[in-house]
């Protein structure tokens, strides 16, 4: 299995507060040859909306999340905020998003960080892989999904801390029996 050392080493090491996390794309690019412009770093074919180095951080939020997405640029609603890639698999891990019964699309690179809300700013379109703005976007904030739109059980039921309103406190797949 593929791991996410790099990250999870720079976070421990030095857990960069809200802000541009530029230290991801320098060792992202291990050989040096500029393709950690977008998170894959040549893993997955180049396309005009895979998630740019210069348009995404991850960040450490909290040892609960840990780390999160936050975008420098600025999307409307319905603008298409990113192309995902990975490897399809057929169980849940951590980092994987449920594209269909038995579907899930194993990103540890890029989406498998973004953040559940239960206000969110982003939706997956599981047909095309593209993260879709669901509300204006603004530079800096953090982008957020409702895990339990796309998920049938989660990796971790977890308790929330979103902050909306909204809030349904305990976040579980909506095939989970309400249980905590
Ligand atoms: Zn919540």
């Amino acid at each position: 299995m593929k791991s996410c050392n790099k990250i999870s080493n720079s976070t421990d090491n030095h857990q960069p507060s809200l802000g541009i996390n530029s230290v991801y794309a320098i060792e992202n690019d291990k050989d040096n040859d500029g393709s950690a412009m977008d998170f894959y770093d040549g893993k997955y074919p180049l396309g005009p909306y895979n998630p740019k180095i210069d348009d995404f951080s991850l960040v450490y939020i909290n040892s609960t999340v840990n780390l999160g997405v936050i975008t420098r640029r600025a999307f409307e609603p319905e603008q298409i905020v990113a192309q995902i890639h990975g490897e399809i698999v057929s169980d849940i891990r951590q980092h994987t998003l449920q594209l269909g019964p038995g579907t899930h699309i194993y990103d540890p690179y890029f989406s498998g960080y973004i953040s559940h809300s239960c206000d969110p700013n982003i939706r997956l379109e599981t047909e095309t892989c593209q993260l879709i703005a669901i509300k204006a976007i603004s530079p800096y904030q953090r982008l957020s999904m409702d895990y339990t739109d796309s998920e049938d059980i989660l990796f971790k039921s977890f308790p929330c801390s979103c902050g909306s309103t909204q809030c349904r406190g305990w976040i579980q797949g909506k095939k989970e029996s309400n249980q905590r």
